[in-house]
């Protein structure tokens, strides 16, 4: 059977997505609570304009209820004649009354049974709208005995609120009819009833074309509006409420809100880039443990070839079984090059660890980088005439001196040129020169190149490229983690130019102090 077994991941991959989750969670808990809180608010006010409102319609209704009772009690249909003499006595406790019309059973006004606190001729007017318009509107036939009903309603472009009720005396059925007064609601009863809310509230009475018939327009309050028709009386009018501060109220809730979001936002963000950057540390730290794995494989491989090649030329030179004097020469000097190399090696992961360790000191002095270099290079020729390259120097005649630790950058000229002959062929070249006010130290080969993509990486610790780590050429990876930190260390720095397939030159720029003069060099 083919296939892997699926395994639980590990805590360690559970502990990010389980923080995310948390602070997702939180935050839509967070952002749920913020705006239950600011809906609750909104809300008792929207619900105390309401309850206010309520009563307000309320008790304009009653008000015109109760005045219409008084009145229909005060009509006496026994003595109707009594009526236009008790009419000035009525209208006195009954403002809101502006006319009374008894009718028969047969619609028609009974005599002495119209009066009106108009003069003549409006009143007259009315007698006619009423008995033409309104009357055959009236739905008084099928009214039940002792209802009483109100009539709101437009003729010739005016409102009319008309209350009537039918009653019964001797037996006949009468009916009373009252024109109530809109005119005294809207300039005398409403006011004074509405004048404990002045400033309390903002409030206005439309009509049915929505143009304001009491009060001010409420403005735009949004969801603070509360508009409602009166229940029973004025029904084709509404009444409009909403808090003074609406607007400002609006305003306000809207910021803070926004306000809460951006903190709740934030916060997301923060644990959202807290975790990718501890993840980002997590997968940093796991790649330098692989790549310190590696070195030390890689150190322990590179000491031990060196040192079996000591052992057993040692021991053939020790045994004395030489076929020539020749070749105890030759396994002397296989002997000093792989012990030679051992010493580089050591002094690479000594000095590694201590910058590692941040104890690297610089012992800087005015000194030749030229001398440096070409001491280096008397060292190392020897080597590359015996590997079979052909080494070009280029050093030029007149260099400032410049401020150097000498056994530093002789261990950074050392590990480019040991890197040109692990993975170079045929030539080498040495170049130093004074570009643009810096001492420039270029260590050229023919070697395969660097990929584009790997010439930032080749500088990090331990970093070895995709086409070394599968060949036999041996490495530590550490090389050019020093050479960098060595030319910075001067205040310099170092770069690659390469392509693959056609070698590497690894460039050093050095600066020079300030007022550096030239010096000549001495004839040899
Ligand atoms: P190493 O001990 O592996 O040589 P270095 O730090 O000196 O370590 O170099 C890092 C890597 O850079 C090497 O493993 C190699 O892949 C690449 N490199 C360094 N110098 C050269 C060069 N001259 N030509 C091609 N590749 C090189």
């Amino acid at each position: 059977m083919s296939g892997t077994a699926w395994k639980w991941p590990s805590p360690r991959h559970l502990v990010s997505p389980a923080v995310l989750l948390a602070a997702l969670a939180l935050g839509s808990y967070s952002f749920r609570y913020a705006d239950q809180l600011a809906k609750k608010g909104e809300q008792s006010l929207v619900e105390s304009t309401q309850v206010l409102g309520d009563q307000t319609r309320e008790r304009v209704d009653n008000f015109i209820i109760d005045s219409d009772r008084s009145l229909f009690d005060a009509v006496d249909l026994g003595h109707l004649s009594d009526f236009q003499r008790r009419w000035a006595e009525i209208v006195r406790q009954s403002p809101v009354v502006e006319a009374a019309l008894v009718l028969d059973e047969h619609f028609q006004i009974v005599p002495s049974g119209y009066v009106s606190r108009r003069n003549v001729s409006d009143a007259e007017a009315f007698r006619g709208l009423f008995m033409t318009k309104i009357l055959p509107d009236l739905p008084l036939a099928d009214l039940p005995r002792d209802f009483h009903r109100h009539w709101h309603h437009e003729y010739n472009g005016r409102d009319y609120l008309i209350s009537y009720i039918k009653r019964a005396h001797n037996g006949h059925h009468f009916y009373i009819v009252l024109k109530i007064s809109l005119e005294f609601l809207t300039t005398r009863f409403l006011p004074d009833e509405l004048a404990t809310l002045e400033g309390k509230v903002l409030l206005c009475v439309l009509d049915a074309h929505r143009n304001v018939v009491y009060g001010r327009p409420v403005g735009q309050p949004g969801k603070f509006l509360y508009e409602k028709a009166f229940p029973t009386t004025l029904y084709n009018w509404r009444l409009q409420m909403a808090p003074p501060n609406a607007a400002l109220l609006q305003r306000e809730g809207r910021t803070q809100r926004r306000f809460e979001y951006a903190i709740i936002a934030l916060m997301l963000a923060i644990t959202f880039a807290g975790v990718a950057l501890l993840e980002r540390a997590i997968g940093k730290e796991r790649r330098l443990n692989e790549l310190k794995s590696d070195f030390i494989s890689n150190v322990s491989h590179e000491l031990k070839t060196p040192l079996s090649l000591i052992r057993m030329f040692g021991e053939l030179l020790a045994l004395g079984k030489l076929k020539s004097p020749d070749k105890a020469k030759e396994y002397a000097e296989i002997i000093t090059r792989e012990s030679e190399r051992l010493g580089r090696l050591i002094d690479n992961v000594l000095d590694f660890s201590r910058i590692e360790r941040g104890r690297a000191a610089y012992d800087f002095q005015m000194g030749r980088l030229d001398t440096v270099v070409e001491r280096s290079l008397d060292v190392y020729r020897h080597r590359l005439e015996r590997e079979g390259f052909r080494l070009t120097t280029k050093i030029d005649p007149e260099l400032p001196e410049a401020l150097i630790d000498e056994s530093a950058m002789t261990l950074l000229l050392l590990n480019l040129l040991e890197n040109a002959v692990k993975y170079g062929k045929g030539e080498i070249s040495v170049y130093l020169t004074l570009v643009s006010g810096r001492l420039r130290l270029v260590v050229g080969d023919q070697g395969p190149g660097i990929p584009l993509d790997e010439h930032q990486r080749i500088f990090e610790r331990f970093y070895r490229t995709h086409g070394a780590r599968g060949t036999a050429v041996r490495g530590s990876g550490i090389g050019l983690s020093l050479v960098k930190h060595i030319a910075e260390a001067h205040g310099g720095h170092v770069t690659v130019d390469s392509e693959p397939g056609k070698g590497a030159a690894f460039i050093v720029d050095i600066p020079l102090p300030p007022n550096a003069a030239p010096t000549r060099v001495k004839a040899a």
